[in-house]
């Protein structure tokens, strides 16, 4: 397999070396994750070295890229005929934006998998911890998830866990969108295929076990591959949720909303955004429309004004949860504004 191995990651070649064969575009464009970006000036040597690409062809993409929801393509090609090389992320489903939209970016860019090479042995430890966490919610099944950099590793992490006395489970993924297991920070339905009593996640960082909590409602152990050890991720799952809760309810008297609009590729989801409207229009809430390409508080700050009420962020529903959960009004994911519609605080519904 021809692949370049950078700071505990394998990224994967091969889908650029059939795309090049295929075509020969003048340019490549370089495209990663923020957390992955110092790797570029690496990748771009091993690009050149392994496929035999001259490296003035190489150009590396500096902005803030933040899925491959966000794969930039318009803005892109003002560098001219260009593929897209971007790293770390599967594509996006395409059922969830505005597919023509998503289509075109896709059509001109290769995925190209970062895959993590710790060894199991590295781990062996926090598996053990995660297993005492996990049984003692004596779960009958349990289902193990991971973002796409450790999804690899699942089949032998589920090995480990079965040796250690749990049931556990691999959700089907479904490809080319999702490996077996893999989630994103916006969708768990590969989690939410198996009927599971727990979730183990293998993940750094908080963001996708408490993605995975509030789609499913259940106890997350996480195994964070970076730090070697295991944690339960419920109570903070819990917490957050209660906060949501907090906030639709405070929504639930909302006259006027304003509804913030993606303008990226995979953010820009026109059926959801009709959905609200529609909801709003017969509940008789005034909607705001505003077309945002990315959020920050700032830019909300600027679109504040006494005659809105409430905020419906239908770009990426992470926004409301991770960056605005203490605005000063309420900030909702699409779920959550359709539950404050609908005046009810159940069931939970996230996030769209
Ligand atoms: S969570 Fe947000 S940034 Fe991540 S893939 Fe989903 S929409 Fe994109």
């Amino acid at each position: 397999m021809q692949a370049c191995t950078i700071d505990g990651y394998s990224i994967d070649l091969e889908p650029l070396s059939r795309a090049l064969s295929r075509a020969s575009p003048r340019q490549i464009i370089l495209q990663l994750p923020d957390g992955l970006k110092h790797m570029a000036p690496g990748l771009v040597d091993c690009i050149a070295k392994e496929l035999g690409v001259d490296p003035s062809w190489i150009v590396v993409h500096g902005d803030s890229v933040f899925g491959a929801c966000d794969l930039q393509a318009p803005k892109l090609g003002m560098l001219g005929d260009a593929i897209i090389a971007h790293v770390g992320h599967t594509p996006y489903p395409p059922e969830l934006a505005s597919s023509e939209l998503l289509r075109m970016a896709t059509r001109r860019t290769v995925f190209l998998p970062a895959r993590s090479i710790i060894p199991l042995d590295d781990i062996r430890d926090a598996l053990v911890d995660a297993a005492r966490i996990a049984s003692s919610y004596k779960p009958s099944v349990v289902a193990l998830t991971a973002t796409s950099q450790h999804a690899h590793l699942l089949h032998s992490i589920q090995r480990e866990l079965r040796n250690l006395g749990l049931n556990a489970v691999i959700p089907r993924g479904q490809k080319p969108y999702f490996e077996d297991g893999q989630v994103i920070g916006c969708d768990y339905r590969v989690a939410r295929s198996v009927k599971a009593d727990l979730f183990v996640i293998v993940a750094g960082g908080v963001f996708h076990p408490l993605g995975l909590y509030l789609s499913t409602l259940r106890p997350v152990v996480q195994v964070d591959p970076y730090r070697r050890e295991a944690s339960d991720a419920t109570s903070l799952g819990e917490r957050v949720y209660r906060r949501r809760l907090y906030l639709i309810s405070k929504a639930m008297d909302a006259r006027t909303l304003a509804l913030i609009i993606g303008l990226k590729e995979g953010q820009l989801r026109p059926w959801l955004a009709g959905l609200v409207e529609r909801r709003a229009a017969e509940k008789g809430v005034k909607v705001y429309k505003y077309a945002v390409e990315y959020l920050t508080p700032s830019t909300l700050g600027n679109i504040d004004s006494p005659l809105i009420d409430a905020y419906v962020v239908t770009s990426c529903p992470r926004l409301p949860i991770d960056d605005f959960p203490d605005f000063h009004k309420p900030v909702l994911t699409p779920g959550e504004a359709l539950m404050a519609l609908e005046g009810r605080l159940e069931p939970y519904r996230f996030p769209w």
